[in-house]
């Protein structure tokens, strides 16, 4: 199928062509003649399939009619709700890229920021309005919203929303809106409290999927390092150095353990930054340039942060720590081994993360290749924090110790002094 075929205006099929766009990708195949309809729709799709293109081309198709010319009043006609600042942006790149022949304006708000320049855009009047929830909620609080004339309701992400704890955000934001919208929930993964809320503010939603998540992206080489927590630093610049990786996506569960690590390498010379919850947005959006530019060659990012990068041909994604919910590994090597390309997914596994290691490799239903060989491996003997029902293989490996007791040159007090650096 060609962009052709889907009926659309020839001013955003101009600005897909100048994009270098061919075909739609397999969700935008499904879900776009579906909007087009007026239908009511659930995605199921990640980052990644052109999920956003997918609403954002047949909502820019419907408005550029209603919104006629640029002089007229201007009422919210779309609201797009997305859980990050990160994704509200990107979102706001693409309707400007596709729309950009269309009289239709946006624009994104969310939290962080002053005010003000937000306001002065939404009093001059915007057709499509993306943001985060907090912010919404609260400028329209403060009046500056009026949803009143509102055609479509997008909810992006909505499981990250879920599980960022917006989930009643979420549902005070549909009840501001009127009946009679047409809305589009997107989801990576379809759990029963999304289900539940499609069920309650959707009309005869059509059901649409692409990759579900327990597939891994095929061309995604996935390897896994059993390594000691303390040593996952010195492994992470090893491999970086030795291996001679560059453009390097590393993921850690905290914020905390982000920094430390971007401070461990830029120790060593590597150019590193960290996104994260605790940094502005202007630092988020000049570190994701400097890695996009290549002027720094490791960008270390918690998931939430991480959440919405689009970056093209990422080489390589790194989990320093495997993460407690199986999908978000799904998630985070879907950064890599896109639109074709190969891509590396290294993973690093210490003793108390096995349980971690288990459910993804159940999930995706593969056992990821163990790298022996490597400098750091867990000491010998160590005592295991060994979960229970694991059998002794090499994936909770204590071989070398049938005592049970430690070899570590540590002192139990210092041992129990040992501070998490994470
Ligand atoms: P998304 O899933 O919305 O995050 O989109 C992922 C990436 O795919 C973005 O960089 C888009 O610019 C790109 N993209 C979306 N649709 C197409 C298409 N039909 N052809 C080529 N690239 C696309």
């Amino acid at each position: 199928m060609k962009f052709e075929d889907l009926n659309l205006l020839k001013n955003i099929q101009q600005a897909l062509i100048e994009e270098g766009y061919d075909s739609p990708t397999p969700i935008q195949e499904q879900a776009i003649p579906i909007i087009l309809q007026d239908n009511d729709i659930v995605g199921c799709a990640q980052t990644g399939t052109g999920k956003t293109a997918a609403f954002a081309i047949p909502i820019l198709n419907q408005l550029h009619r209603i919104v006629g010319s640029a002089k007229k009043v201007k009422y919210i006609r779309t609201l797009v709700v997305t859980p990050t600042r990160e994704l509200a942006l990107q979102i706001g790149e693409s309707f400007e890229t596709y729309g950009k022949y269309t009289n239709v304006r946006q624009l994104t708000i969310f939290g962080g920021v002053n005010q003000v320049s937000q306001t002065d855009q939404l009093k001059r009047g915007v057709d499509v309005l993306i943001a985060t929830p907090g912010r919404l909620l609260d400028l329209h609080k403060q009046g500056y919203i009026n949803l009143d004339h509102l055609h479509h309701l997008v909810l992006d992400e909505a499981d990250q929303m879920l599980d960022m704890g917006f989930i009643n955000d979420v549902k005070k934001i549909v009840k501001l809106t009127p009946d009679n919208r047409q809305t589009l929930l997107f989801s990576a993964t379809m759990p029963m409290a999304i289900r539940e809320l499609a069920d309650t503010f959707l009309t005869n939603p059509k059901y649409v999927s692409v990759t579900p998540v327990s597939s891994t992206a095929e061309r995604v080489k996935q390897q896994i390092y059993f390594v000691d927590k303390g040593d996952k630093r010195k492994l992470l610049y090893h491999l970086i150095r030795n291996e001679n990786l560059s453009n390097v996506l590393v993921f850690t569960r905290t914020k905390h353990g982000a920094d430390n690590a971007v401070r461990a390498l830029k120790k060593n010379g590597i150019e590193a930054g960290a996104i994260h919850g605790d940094k502005s947005q202007n630092a988020r959006v000049r570190m994701l340039d400097a890695f996009k530019n290549k002027e720094i060659s490791v960008l270390v990012a918690t998931d939430i942060a991480a959440r919405g990068i689009d970056i093209e041909n990422l080489p390589y994604v790194i989990n320093f720590d495997l993460p407690n919910v199986p999908e978000t590994y799904v998630h985070r090597i879907g950064r890599t081994g896109r639109a074709g390309n190969e891509g590396t997914a290294i993973s690093f596994c210490s003793r108390d993360e096995l349980p971690y290691l288990k459910d993804i490799e159940k999930l995706i239903r593969l056992k990821i290749k163990v790298i022996d060989g490597h400098p750091y491996p867990y000491a010998e003997g160590e005592a295991a924090e060994k979960p229970q029902g694991q059998k002794p293989d090499r994936r909770n490996s204590n071989k070398g110790n049938s005592t049970g007791k430690s070899n570590s040159r540590k002192s139990e007090a210092s041992k129990k002094n040992k501070k998490r650096w994470y």
